[in-house]
């Protein structure tokens, strides 16, 4: 066994070390739930309230263990895993290289995650990219008649009033592609620059059959180099819910002139550290100031 940890913010921050940008491998989860996790969707975040964990899955699926006073999770590499604890688990999550397991929790559910953007009950819907009879040119008249002027084209592709099938990973990795500065205003792109960007998002996303495994170019690799540009990939989390977002600040530059005042170079992971743990020692700053 890696690590077991009381408080539940150390035990957070040890599953996101873990977990954060790998695929679900394998599931079990010791009581019926809403919607199950998917085999194949990415970890996303780690969120903790008081003695509850929330981990978030790229599709917006959000686990949420309550742990009251003796429920843990805890860790393990998949040599230390043994039947006995996989018996008496009530979550456990696989992944490449680890296995997290929850005991003991007192109670156990699943959610859709509401965020206002990607709410459907919020707006009407906007074309699915994995359709392959979507309307893309709704879509770009979606884009160009963008109401917030100073929307960001990052939190765009994820607003399903405009279009619905993108998940974070495949965000950061259609804009590497597009060489498209995560930060620019969608209001500076004109309507080919929009066509081409939702063509390509919906070639991409309707071959995924074929390209689930494909390495990834930019998502995970913080610190590592650009296989474009040999630049160096960055990380920086933005938003309530500290969406984390990569990206090649040396090759995606196109419209790097209009980048909106919400990229802020402070959230930026510094080289060498982990993301998930920069975003707990910033969770600590702030509960520091606000404490
Ligand atoms: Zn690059």
């Amino acid at each position: 066994m890696l690590a077991i940890f009381n408080s539940a913010e150390r035990q957070a921050a040890t599953l996101r070390v873990a977990l954060i940008g790998k695929k679900l491998t394998g599931l079990a989860i010791d009581e019926s739930v809403a919607i199950s996790p998917k085999l194949g969707s990415v970890v996303e975040e780690v969120r903790v309230f008081g003695r509850e964990i929330e981990i978030i899955f790229d599709d917006l699926v959000v686990l949420r263990t309550k742990l009251q006073f003796r429920g843990m999770w805890r860790i393990f590499r998949v040599g230390d895993w043994h039947k006995r604890s996989r018996d008496q688990a009530k979550v456990v999550l696989e992944v490449e290289d680890r296995i997290a397991a929850c005991f003991k929790v007192v109670e156990i559910e699943t959610h859709h995650d509401f965020d206002p953007r990607r709410h459907p009950l919020l707006g009407r819907h906007g074309p699915d990219l994995t359709d392959s009879k979507t309307d893309l040119e709704l879509c770009v008249d979606l884009m160009l008649g963008y109401q917030d002027a100073d929307a960001t084209i990052a939190e765009v592709l994820l607003d399903q009033r405009v279009m619905r099938g993108i998940g974070n990973v495949f965000r950061c990795e259609l804009l590497w592609t597009c060489e498209l500065h995560p930060w620019a205003k969608v209001s500076s792109l004109n309507r080919d620059e929009c066509r081409e960007l939702v063509t390509i998002a919906a070639e991409m996303l309707q071959s995924q059959h074929a390209t689930r495994d494909r390495s990834l170019a930019v998502y995970g690799r913080h610190g590592k180099n650009c296989d474009r540009c040999n630049g160096q990939i960055r990380v920086t989390h933005h938003g309530e819910a500290n969406r984390v977002l990569y990206w090649c600040a040396d090759c995606q530059t196109r419209h790097a002139g209009t980048s909106s005042s919400r990229y802020v170079t402070e959230h930026d992971t510094p080289p060498g550290v982990h993301p998930a743990e920069f975003i707990y020692l910033s969770e600590l700053e702030r509960t520091r100031k606000s404490g």
